[in-house]
């Protein structure tokens, strides 16, 4: 019986358990392309995940981990063949199909990302599903017709993995960037990303006004409920925020003001079920407009016997942008 290492999620009397164990390549699910995995990385959803405190996990047994990069082993897929380097994330892997933290997956070839050019597996890792989902939010925002001649934007979450890769990208590209962050002493880090002020993430907790002074043109909310309602009311005329997270909460207790008054637009971004076209031209994006010196520095890498303790501290916000998994 061929067997690889893996984190797998089963059901328990209460909840769920996490353990890394043997795998049976047999019970491997249904695809065309067979991937070796080399890199994982950890996301706010695997915290999820591995510790049960949302129902993330949808089939059991699961194998845990929601984005990968790898290299193709075998494929019935005419796109890709034996030897490719790819990059899958999303697409309901480690939800309802068997995922990342694994040293094997199968998946559907048409779920694949080629690896960029000049990018590393580990560099697309320590990108990962954060990464790529704050790029996916500033495509969001030019499409919009936002350029750094509006304004400033405003980045919440900013010391979370979305957030740092939200703050790099959009400083290189110009803007001036303001970062609202529960870790203020964290001011260092934002600024060497590239973000030009810092603020408490406390001044955009409270409950929101309908209307409040402009104060950006533009924004990337990775937290949700009342923060992403104070955003809103704060955006100049015919400003947009993207909405890409909940880490604050769920709710949105918002009014329509600052949309039918200001003309200002809410752009919601999913990174999972996100079309191809769109997940190319985010990885190609972030292949050129992310300085991949900074990355490096905001990443730190783990094993994959470290990826369950660590779930429960991403929870907890005590992660600092971005964890590769490296896969042995
Ligand atoms: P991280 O845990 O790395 O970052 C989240 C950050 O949010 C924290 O670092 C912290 O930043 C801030 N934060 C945490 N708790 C609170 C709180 N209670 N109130 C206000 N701010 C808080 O997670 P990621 O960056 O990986 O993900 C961020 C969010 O984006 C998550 O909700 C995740 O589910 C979502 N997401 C959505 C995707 C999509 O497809 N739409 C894809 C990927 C992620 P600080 O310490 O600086 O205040």
């Amino acid at each position: 019986m061929a067997t690889f290492k893996a984190v797998r999620i089963d059901k328990a009397d209460k909840g769920t358990t996490a353990t890394l164990t043997q795998f049976d390549e047999a019970e491997l699910m249904d695809g065309d392309v067979t991937v070796r995995v080399e890199w994982s990385t950890l996301n706010y959803k695997d915290g999820l995940a591995i510790t049960g405190k949302a129902p993330v996990v949808r089939r059991f047994p699961m194998i845990a981990g929601i984005d990968f990069a790898g290299t193709v082993e075998q494929s019935a897929n005419p796109a890709w063949k034996a030897g490719d380097k790819v990059i899958c994330n999303g697409w309901g892997m480690g939800e309802t199909h068997l995922g990342a933290y694994a040293e094997k997956a199968r998946v559907n070839g048409d779920w694949l990302v080629r690896l960029p050019d000049g990018m590393s597996a580990r560099d697309a890792m320590a990108v990962g599903t954060a990464g790529y989902t704050a790029m996916l939010s500033v495509l969001a925002l030019e499409k919009h017709g936002l350029t750094p001649k509006d304004g400033p934007v405003v980045v919440t979450g900013a010391a979370g993995g979305v957030g740092s890769v939200a703050i790099a990208v959009l400083s290189k590209l110009g803007y001036h960037v303001i970062a609202s962050t529960g870790r203020t002493t964290e001011a260092d880090y934002l600024r060497g990303l590239g973000a030009s002020e810092i603020i408490d993430r406390n001044e955009l907790s409270a409950p929101a006004k309908p209307l409040g002074k402009e104060r950006w043109a533009g924004g990337v909310d990775s937290v949700g409920s009342t923060t992403l309602a104070n955003l809103l009311a704060m955006t100049k005329y015919r400003g947009a925020i993207a909405a890409c997270g909940l880490a604050g909460g769920m709710d949105l207790p918002s009014s329509v003001a600052p949309f039918i008054l200001r003309g200002v637009c809410l752009l919601g971004i999913d990174s999972v079920m996100c079309p191809l076209d769109l997940r190319k031209q985010a990885w190609a994006r972030l292949a050129t407009d992310l300085d991949h010196k900074k990355l490096a520095d905001i990443t730190h890498e783990i094993s994959l016997d470290q990826v369950i303790g660590e779930g429960a501290k991403i929870l907890a916000g005590q992660v600092r942008g971005r964890i590769v998994v490296k896969i042995p």
